[in-house]
């Protein structure tokens, strides 16, 4: 059974969402972008609003919600200002890795806190010579009796300069690469742990980004989430689940770039007509809608195969990929349509490219979706087709479906070097073409 529709509650959600983003996100987002500065008000209202967190488990306070919930919400937010999504949604990223670990002490000692004591958690793979390679991470954790010691940089953190929780991941040993990976749950006001400066960014400055310093971190044994061998795995797991959710934002901002350009182009007049009279312009508004509706196809189906416990990995990342690449194509177009005031700061194309263009590097950049997506089609792809020299091509032969000699009546060979097809009950001796001999011919008809 295939179904496009959403349920009354979804509609409804969405509904609240489409409020919050239009009432409470957007008229603050520019002056916080052009301050560099995390609106932290927003951020409790969206907590209040059960904007956040609401994908946390029932039992552990949360409401729930699947992934599909989370795709539909967070389209509204970043329609509004994509900078805040990134930050809002932050904390299903550090808390992903408790909620589907089985860990279920550190569920119960930290899920209910982030809800009912609106505590922010934050999510750390990166490092400040390492993004891709999260099997290349240097910060240690070293065991000492029971507890492990952490030491080093974690860098790129979003949300790394407010969250009061953080999921850090560390090796016992770089030279064991996945194999040394563990997980963490450090808390801010513990000895050892400093945050950086905010860092500063092209887009996105709505967002907290910063460094994370960890000098001798004590982690008592209770906060390891993961233990060393399985905290690689635990992190790409928590990728498959959170990637759509990039996905979301970029079909987010795509489609209010596409909204704004529709009205301008129906409002701007040119050699003595509206813009949006002209055919160029039309075919670009066309491919905008193409864009956003084919990514949010794709990052539905990404948040169906999640909330159906099937594993999202491969959708999750041609998701992520697809939107994010085609939100800044949809981006471009509208900074083309809106023409001189698209390049200015009082129109909103300028503030949602510079937030667009994250979007292919964070949570895996583009390269990094295509090595996992090629890695599966040249490693576990099953195929429909037969192999290339199983083909039957079968072109020269008028007998070959004569239906009153019956199939089988002629067989053909193919050469499985240069194609060229054989008719004939045996093998030829060698290919007439390319030379090669009779014997690597493959019989493909009848099949
Ligand atoms: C604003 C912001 C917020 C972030 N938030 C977080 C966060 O909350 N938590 C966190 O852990 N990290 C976070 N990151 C880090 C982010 O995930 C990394 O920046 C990203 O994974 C890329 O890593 P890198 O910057 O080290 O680039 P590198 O890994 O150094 O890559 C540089 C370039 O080389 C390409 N490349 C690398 N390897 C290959 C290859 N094998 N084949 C082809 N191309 C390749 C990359 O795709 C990229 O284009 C954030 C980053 C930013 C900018």
């Amino acid at each position: 059974m295939l179904d496009f529709t959403l349920s009354p509650e979804q509609l409804e959600l969405q509904k609240k969402a489409r409020e919050f983003a239009v009432n409470e996100v957007l008229p603050v987002a520019w002056h916080f972008d052009e301050r560099d500065e995390i609106p932290l008000s927003i951020i409790q209202k969206a907590f209040d609003a059960g904007i956040i967190n609401a994908d946390i488990p029932k039992k552990y306070g949360g409401m729930g919600y699947g992934l599909m919930e989370g795709v539909i919400v967070t389209e509204e937010i970043s329609a509004a200002c994509p900078g805040l999504a990134t930050s809002l949604f932050d904390n299903s990223l550090g808390f992903e890795p408790i909620v589907i670990s089985d860990n279920e002490f550190l569920k119960k000692k930290y899920l209910p806190k982030i809800v009912k004591e609106r505590k922010r958690i934050c999510f750390a793979t990166s490092e400040p010579t390492m993004g891709s390679d999260v099997a290349g991470m240097q910060c240690r954790a070293k065991k000492d009796g029971d507890d492990y010691i952490l030491n080093g940089t974690k860098y790129w953190i979003t949300n790394g300069g407010i969250a009061d929780y953080m999921t850090i991941f560390a090796t016992v040993d770089p030279e064991q690469k996945h194999a040394g990976i563990g997980a963490f749950i450090v808390e801010k006001e513990w000895e050892g742990v400093r945050v950086g400066r905010p860092i500063p960014k092209l887009g996105q400055r709505t967002s907290n980004t910063a460094g994370i310093s960890l000098k001798n971190v004590r982690v008592p044994k209770e906060n390891v989430l993961a233990e060393p061998g399985q905290g690689f795995v635990l992190a790409m797991k928590t990728f498959s689940r959170t990637r759509p959710i990039i996905g979301a934002f970029a079909v987010g901002a795509a489609r209010s770039a596409m909204e704004y350009s529709i009205d301008y182009a129906k409002k701007r007049r040119a050699f003595g007509a509206r813009i949006s009279n002209y055919q160029g312009i039309q075919f670009k508004l066309a491919e905008m809608y193409q864009k956003v509706e084919t990514s949010r196809l794709l990052v539905l189906k990404a948040a169906w195969e999640a909330d159906r416990g099937m594993d999202p990995t491969i959708t999750a990342s041609i998701s992520k990929f697809y939107a994010t690449e085609a939100a800044m194509e949809v981006l471009n177009d509208a900074l083309q349509i809106f023409g001189g005031y698209g390049y200015t700061r009082m129109f909103p194309i300028e503030k949602l490219l510079r937030d667009t263009r994250l979007f292919t590097i964070y949570e895996g950049t583009s390269e990094v979706q295509r090595i996992i997506v090629s890695g599966y089609l040249l490693n576990y792809y099953k195929s429909i087709m037969p192999p290339i020299d199983e083909v039957p091509i079968l072109i020269g032969e008028s007998d070959l479906f004569d239906e009153k000699k019956g199939k089988g009546a002629v067989t053909a060979w193919r050469c499985p070097v240069c194609g060229y097809v054989h008719y004939g009950d045996e093998a030829p001796e060698e290919c007439p073409y390319c030379f090669v001999g009779g014997k690597a011919f493959k019989k493909v008809w009848p099949r």
